[in-house]
């Protein structure tokens, strides 16, 4: 049995790949190899039975080339904002995140903090970073709330899925100036008639049982 492991980069993209191969006398070479691509942040697992050596390894050039080009045609704005290719009005960097101003600003200030990394959801950013996007977010707040822009209260916003209105696929927090009179109109229409506290309690339960 033998494992190779290989680190690629084409442009911005990195993609990882484990190869974990079989051997024995009485099947050919059979290999599982998985693919992580960093912009998608996905998984291609491929099991193959080599034949000929040759062939197997022509085969795995050929998939890591898919990979590659699926990944150039990611068109994430937002990966591209971090790495400079489309131009930003960046407010706030470190080795994490990303910050800038939103380019269509609900009040002035209206800015966005970013992980560096590509990340869709909430649950796909590294812990440390999700942490770190709200001191990051403390701090530029407190800057708004200093800079001398209207800034009376602060609606921190992540839309985290297309349901939830999620229209960037590269997760980002909304930090909005507010001040009263400004158009921004937030609410919380209630889905049903107030539940009862046992329903509430049910409710309670599921979140727990998947923590
Ligand atoms: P969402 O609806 O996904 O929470 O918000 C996406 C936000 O990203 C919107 O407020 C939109 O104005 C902003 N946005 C989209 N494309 C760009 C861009 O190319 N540059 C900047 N600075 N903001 C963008
Ligand atoms: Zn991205």
């Amino acid at each position: 049995m033998s494992l190779e492991v290989m680190l690629s980069f084409l442009e911005q993209n990195m993609v990882l790949r484990v190869r974990l191969k079989f051997e024995n006398l009485w099947m050919p070479a059979t290999s599982i190899t998985i693919f992580w691509t960093a912009k998608f942040n996905t998984l291609l697992i491929v099991l193959c039975v080599e034949l000929f050596i040759s062939l197997s390894i022509s085969f795995l050039f050929f998939l890591e080339v898919i990979v590659f080009m699926t990944a150039n045609h990611d068109p994430c704005v937002f990966c591209k904002i971090v790495s400079g290719e489309i131009p930003s009005t960046k407010v706030y960097e470190d080795e994490l995140v990303f910050s800038f101003l939103d380019i269509n600003p609900v009040n002035p200030g209206h800015l966005l903090i970013i992980p560096k990394v590509h990340s869709r959801l909430v649950r796909e950013i590294d812990p440390k970073t999700v942490g770190h996007i709200f001191e990051v977010a403390q701090k530029l707040s407190i800057a708004l709330r200093n800079s001398g822009l209207n800034c009376e209260g602060i609606t921190f916003s992540l839309a985290d899925g297309v349901a939830a209105g999620q229209e960037v696929q590269h997760s980002h927090l909304h930090l909005i100036p507010r001040f009263d009179g400004d158009k921004f109109k937030i609410s919380f229409g209630s889905s049903s008639e107030r539940p009862k506290r046992e329903d509430l309690e049910k409710t309670a339960q599921k979140i727990k049982n998947a923590i």
